[in-house]
């Protein structure tokens, strides 16, 4: 699943080869993946694109005042290409879900694998009339994100800090990859809870906030749209490497899987050592 990294460099990539350019035309080849009907995508017709920004996980293109906004969730991904082919797709058919063509004949395809369809496409005139951006937090590689504003997210919260760092209304952008990246530099426990943390505490995770976020964003700088979830997989030290030695320790990177997602993290470096109970595991064997 892409996330603030990874949306980042799209809309990096978007900025490059897309702004400047006019919309030819936008095939919607999976209509229940477009959110809205006022104003309708065909307004987009012959409009330039005049910027690309970021909210959290959502992609805003600017097309001269309304707004494409695009939400990849869970499978979607997006794929730049040079020559489109003219010819408008079959709906329904794979994993295709919208079509974007630019005036000169490139222009991208937002795509999804998988059956549960989760990608969303909103035309809007003002990016806040999407829930799910009206509600977003603050963004961890925001100017105004500082120390002071992590304390009063974790402050009285009696909640594990996992869940808080993947809550987009808490803090926007950061999923369960990147929530387990942070906690395994920051050497926590994703089931510590937020109200517990000392001042220490909160720098430390504040710390790990900033530097792996920002690391990731340097890392997928300048790299192509389509090699980016290669690049994001390789920076991983502990998400989705279970059974793999932790690169800080060498110890086995452990797993806690549940209805339908998992963690990972490093015993020796976020739990003293001691593994974590896995519920999901645990409930089978009762
Ligand atoms: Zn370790």
């Amino acid at each position: 699943m892409p996330e603030l990294p990874e949306v980042e460099s799209l809309a990096a990539f978007l900025r490059e080869h897309a702004v400047g350019r006019a919309i030819a035309r936008i095939d919607v080849a999976a209509i229940s993946s477009l959110k809205t009907y006022d104003p309708p995508i065909t307004a987009l017709n012959g409009l330039t694109i005049t910027g690309v920004a970021r909210y959290g996980k959502f992609l805003d293109l600017d097309v001269d005042g309304i707004h494409l906004l695009i939400h990849l969730s869970r499978a979607g991904w997006l794929r730049w290409k040079d020559a489109l082919p003219p010819a408008p797709p079959r709906p329904g058919k794979g994993p295709l879900a919208v079509r974007v063509h630019l005036d000169d004949g490139s222009g991208f395809d937002l795509t999804e694998a998988g059956t549960q369809k989760r990608l969303a496409v909103y035309v809007v005139r003002d990016p806040a009339e999407v829930p799910g951006v009206r509600s977003l937090g603050p963004d961890p590689l925001g100017a105004d994100f500082t120390v002071e504003t992590l304390r009063g997210i974790l402050d009285g919260r009696r909640t594990q800090i996992k869940g808080l760092l993947r809550d987009q209304s808490v803090i926007a952008g950061i999923g369960n990859a990147y929530s387990d990246e942070v906690l395994h530099v920051a050497r926590m426990s994703p089931f510590k809870l937020a109200a517990s943390f000392t001042d220490e505490d909160v720098t430390t995770l504040y710390d790990a906030i900033v530097r792996t976020l920002g690391e990731a964003v340097e890392r997928s700088r300048g790299v192509a749209a389509k090699d980016l979830k290669g690049e994001k997989k390789e920076g991983l030290r502990v998400h989705g490497r279970a059974g793999q030695k932790c690169p800080v320790c060498g110890d086995t990177i452990k797993e806690v899987s549940f209805a339908d997602s998992a963690l990972q993290y490093c015993p020796t470096c976020q739990t003293g050592g001691k593994p974590l109970a896995d519920r999901r595991m645990s409930r089978l064997l009762k």
